[in-house]
């Protein structure tokens, strides 16, 4: 980030962000995972190379890493709720460091108090 940015210029680029903080649809903060496996059953195409495609999700709930599996009639939608969550997640952050920036834009506070006189 540039940081010799005017106060002003950082309140603007800090304003614009804020704005496009809407969600545009459901948010999910999780990542989208597929995976591929073979069954084991007799004659089923996974044997033949045709693996069984599953789609889940993973994401922390209170420290623990969880994962829940998406019904295939949902994995489009799924990808677009964590596509917003990613792309607000990158907005928040942008605009914590711009909270950031225009703290750092102004005078610093006097470090040291001057002693009250006795
Ligand atoms: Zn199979």
């Amino acid at each position: 980030m540039n940081t010799a940015e005017s106060p002003n210029q950082i309140r603007r680029t800090l304003d614009s962000r804020l704005k496009q903080l809407m969600p545009r649809g459901p948010v999910l903060l999780a990542s989208v995972v597929q995976s591929a496996r073979r069954c084991g059953r007799y004659g089923c195409k996974c044997n033949r190379g045709e693996r069984h495609v599953r789609t889940q999700i993973t994401f922390k709930d209170r420290g623990k890493t969880r994962s829940i599996y998406v019904p295939a009639d949902l994995v489009g939608e799924v990808r677009q709720w964590a596509a917003e969550g990613r792309r607000l997640q990158g907005l928040l952050k942008e605009c914590s460091q711009l909270a950031v920036a225009l703290l750092r834009s102004k005078p610093q506070a006097p470090q040291k108090l001057r002693r009250r006189p006795k």
